[in-house]
This record gives C-alpha cells, sequence and structure tokens, in this order.
C-alpha cells in the first residue's frame, strides 16, 4: 500500500542518513554498516531482526553476515531466535574470536556469555508475518543489506535476514553465506544480496559480481545486470546492491520492486520500485 511504501522510505533515508553521518565525520565502513543493518532490523517493516518471516514451525530463525575489505575480515550467524541484532554478533564473531560462523545455539550462547543483547521470543512477534505464513505460505522475501565505503577506501558489507517464509526449521539460506549473501573485495567491490537463497549459495552470487567486475573489467552494474539476468533463466529471484572501490553504486534486481537507496555528499537516492 501507499502508506507501506512511505513508512518504508522514511525508515531507509532515516537509516542512510545516520549511517553516512559515521562516515562523514570519518568513521569506519564497518561501523556504518553496522548501525544501519541493526536499525533496519528494529524495525518491523523489513525481513530482519524484528521483522523477520516465519519457519513453517511459526518460529523465527535469523541469519546474518558483514564482511570489510580490510584483510579480508568476515564474521556470521546463522539460525539465531534470541539475538535482538543478528548483525552485531556477527560483527562481535568477527572481531573477538577465530572463527568465521556459529549457528544457532551455539551462537546464542556466544552472545548470552558476552552480554549481547537478547530478548525473548516475543520481541520478535509479528502479526503480519504471521498471517503471511497462515495465508500464503509463499516465499516473500524482503532481506536488508548495506555496503559502505569510507574515507580509508574500506568496504564493508553486511546483510541480516530472516530468510523466507515458511521455511524448514534449521534452513540456512545465502545471506550469512561469505560469497553468496554478502562479499568485499577491497580492489574490486563490495556486495549485499536478498533473493532466493538456495540458489545464491548455488551460484555464489555476490563474490560472482566482483569477480566478473575484475576479470573482465565490467562495471559493477553491468557484472550485477548480467549475473541478475542468468539467475532470472533459471528462475531465481532476487537482487543486489553493489558499490565498487571508487565509490560508485549499482543496484540490480530481477524482481517487480527491491526497495534501495544511496548517499554521497551531494547527493540522495531512494527507490522502492523499478523507476
Ligand atoms: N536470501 C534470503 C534467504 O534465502 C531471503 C531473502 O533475501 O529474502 O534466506
Amino acid at each position: 500500500s501507499e502508506e507501506r511504501q512511505q513508512q518504508i522510505h522514511k525508515k531507509i533515508q532515516e537509516t542512510v542518513s545516520e549511517a553516512y553521518e559515521i562516515l562523514e565525520q570519518g568513521g569506519s565502513s564497518f561501523d556504518a554498516v553496522e548501525l544501519a543493518v541493526s536499525m533496519l532490523e528494529d524495525s518491523p517493516l523489513f525481513n530482519a531482526g524484528r521483522g523477520s518471516v516465519y519457519t513453517s514451525e511459526e518460529r523465527q530463525e535469523m541469519d546474518a553476515s558483514i564482511m570489510t575489505g580490510k584483510d579480508n575480515e568476515a564474521g556470521a550467524v546463522s539460525s539465531v531466535t534470541n539475538v535482538k541484532n543478528p548483525i552485531s554478533l556477527a560483527r562481535y564473531v568477527m572481531e573477538e574470536t577465530p572463527h568465521v560462523m556459529f549457528t544457532s545455539r551455539g551462537a546464542e550462547k556466544l552472545a548470552r556469555d558476552n552480554n549481547i543483547e537478547q530478548v525473548e521470543q516475543s520481541y520478535f512477534a509479528n502479526p503480519d508475518r504471521l498471517k503471511s505464513l497462515k495465508k500464503a505460505q509463499e516465499n516473500k522475501k524482503g532481506t536488508v543489506g548495506v555496503v559502505a565505503i569510507d574515507k580509508n577506501r574500506v568496504i564493508t558489507a553486511g546483510t541480516s535476514t530472516g530468510g523466507m517464509t515458511n521455511k524448514a526449521p534449521g534452513r540456512v539460506g545465502d545471506s550469512p553465506i561469505i560469497g553468496a549473501g554478502t562479499w568485499v573485495e577491497n580492489n574490486s567491490c563490495g556486495v549485499s544480496a536478498t533473493g532466493h537463497g538456495e540458489y545464491f549459495i548455488r551460484f555464489s552470487v555476490a563474490k560472482e559480481i566482483c569477480v566478473k567486475a575484475r576479470y573482465q573489467n565490467k562495471s559493477i552494474q553491468q557484472a550485477s545486470t548480467e549475473v541478475m539476468n542468468q539467475l532470472k533463466e533459471i528462475g531465481a529471484d532476487g537482487g543486489v546492491i553493489v558499490m565498487d572501490s571508487q565509490g560508485n553504486y549499482a543496484f540490480a534486481f530481477n524482481t517487480p520492486a527491491m526497495a534501495r537507496a544511496y548517499k554521497d555528499a551531494s547527493s540522495e537516492l531512494i527507490k522502492i520500485y523499478k523507476n
């Protein structure tokens, strides 16, 4: 509805301006991405954190990942049910452990042991999402993702999701998989993806875009459009947000809509539908 579009527009605008402020003040893309993703997780409008879709057992199991071009460092969590901001736990995994990915109970224990904010399942309860599970059991998408570059030219990308509506308990999509849902190489680009996760894993979509841009000497827009078109041909819906090492951005999606925004010192763009 028009009202919903306005709410989405407003939230995205708030998010890009707060994240941009960090970058403008010389902060890291890593801080900017974590902040932006967690703001979107806190909103019930998006399929991540508070707005996460339900599994077939009417629970919410969340996945998130973050990667930075500085030393290719990355952190990810999957199937967490009680962590308020999965992206912050992914950051913790990257910064404070020697590992890249934690899942379910182990990830939740890590949060518990290290005072990363946890909430009751009821915090995520979302009548709209439950209705969409009950009604359609169709695969609604709406993962959140952010890519940023800072004054030191470090790119960071982060992705967070409740997954796909009606997913089987324990099913993990592409969002927490480094190379599939999130990828950064500082000399090429950073990508955050949304879409039918199984395909995005099988085709390492996020990495594929950066590799295509680098080896085939293509712009990130060209590389992303080609990959999204290839996915469409095999029946995989989705989209990506991409930024290269010069700060150029690209959006590509093969669905009717993908809410998206871009901000730099002189311009701001927010869109939901194709045009
Ligand atoms: N990619 C997510 C997943 O498969 C879903 C989405 O982007 O909406 O879990």
